[in-house]
């Protein structure tokens, strides 16, 4: 197949990394539409909101009360799934009914004090103390002898699921690796052993020569829309330089990450001109003293908007029992994403 048929014609696509296929279906994309319209969501204009759990100052839940934070505010959640004093123990009949205990902490991280702010009207000196948290939590959580993934993530807007408009993501840390970075670590070292080099490091210099899913770049990380990209608007945000975890991210690496979040989500609330919801997320390698060369540090986001601020991709059907399928060729994508002015369209006013 040529590129060209890969814009035209139905086919699927092979996701290296989680050694998954997608149906791409780019003839489909002028479908009429007549189902689900999402409300729009209601933007909060609220620098504090004395009825918000994460906001300075005011109590939680749980009976806590937030400390008057000026940058960025950790705590544990006051409902965990997971919690550091769960007993060892094993359920297990035939190969059949398994099950085993788990511990590991819920961590909540509140971006900015500011209630009515975003990671896209966050400025890049604020992010940089975001990235900052983010490695000192990776440092903490990941040095206990009883965790083995540290997984950062941020659950954007009310259609994700997220209640709370408040700039905050969680980190959750666990004992066992679970399936989805599993499946990423398995599929990087068979690469490794394969090829001798890192199967993000070889995409990545695929992506930079051919330019035509990239979306934004600096000196130290890229973001593209990938080959294989499920959601429509998906990207995976990868560091040019082959380092393993948060741990690795010198000073100047730490700063082009904030940047770099600052121009994606910027763009992606521009695409629609609507607070764009997503769920968005860090893979590093395992924690633990075993090295990981093969490992890529990247981020992947999923965003569920489809053509408007209020029409989104379900994963139903087909999706649940087969396999995933899009209709936007990622290259249009990207493309549409590319070309999107780099100042929010809430600041333009
Ligand atoms: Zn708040
Ligand atoms: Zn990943």
């Amino acid at each position: 197949m040529s590129e060209f048929e890969l814009r035209v014609h139905p086919h699927r696509r092979y996701n290296p990394l989680t050694q998954e296929w997608v149906l791409v279906s780019p003839h489909r994309a002028r479908r009429p539409w007549q189902g689900q319209v999402e409300p729009t969501p209601s933007e909060t204009s609220l620098a504090y909101d004395p009825n918000c759990y994460l906001c300075p100052g005011n109590e939680r839940a749980g009976g806590a009360k937030n400390p008057p934070y000026k940058s960025t505010f950790v705590f544990d959640n006051d409902f965990a799934a997971l919690r550091p004093d769960t007993p060892a123990g094993e359920f297990r009949e035939r190969e059949l009914l398994l099950a085993r205990s788990e511990s590991g902490q819920c961590r909540v991280v509140c971006f900015s004090p500011r209630h009515d702010l975003t990671l896209a009207r966050m400025s890049v000196e604020e992010i940089r103390a975001v990235v900052d948290t983010w490695c000192g939590e990776s440092l903490k959580l990941g040095g206990n002898p009883d965790v083995r993934s540290v997984q950062i993530f941020e659950n954007r807007g009310a259609m994700m699921g997220c209640s709370n408009p408040h700039p905050h993501g969680q980190i959750w840390a666990n004992e066992s690796v679970p399936d989805e970075l599993a499946r990423e670590v398995a599929a990087q070292q068979s690469y490794f052993q394969k090829h001798k080099s890192s199967l993000l490091e070889d995409y990545l210099r695929l992506e930079l020569e051919k330019k035509e899913r990239l979306v934004y770049a600096n000196e130290h990380f890229v973001a593209v829309v990938p080959f294989w990209a499920v959601w429509p608007y998906e990207t995976l945000l990868i560091s040019r330089r082959r380092i393993s975890s948060m741990l690795e991210l010198q000073e100047q690496e730490r700063d082009d990450l904030a940047q770099i979040l600052r121009e994606l989500t910027i763009r992606y609330d521009n695409l629609f001109k609507t607070l764009f919801p997503y769920t968005m997320g860090f893979h590093q390698r395992p924690t633990g003293q075993a090295p990981y060369p093969e490992f890529h540090l990247h981020a992947h986001f999923y965003p569920p908007l489809l053509r408007s601020a209020t029409v989104k991709k379900f994963m139903v059907g087909y999706e649940m029992l087969a396999m995933p399928q899009r209709d936007i060729a990622p290259e249009l994508a990207a493309a549409q994403l590319r070309e999107l002015p780099g100042i929010h369209y809430l600041d333009a006013l």
